[in-house]
């Protein structure tokens, strides 16, 4: 299980990757810019909702220095 850089919660890794591989149209895409996961800096970070996402999108660097609560 991993967690939510920007608020610490819980993530369901394999929702995330099941909700970003679908487009609206139900094509098998993924975009990194797009669902509740975002590549960063080599790896993939997920997260429990967009808003989280976009957060972490915005200023990832001040969501990865310090460990989520
Ligand atoms: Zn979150």
């Amino acid at each position: 299980m991993t967690m939510c850089p920007v608020c610490g919660r819980a993530v369901d890794e394999a929702a995330a990757k099941v909700q970003t591989g679908q487009t609206a149209h139900g094509a098998k895409e993924v975009d990194p810019k797009q669902g509740t996961r975002q590549f960063h800096d080599g790896k993939w970070y997920y997260f429990d909702s967009l808003g989280c996402r976009s957060k972490f999108t915005a200023r990832p660097d001040e969501f990865l220095k310090k460990p989520a609560q």
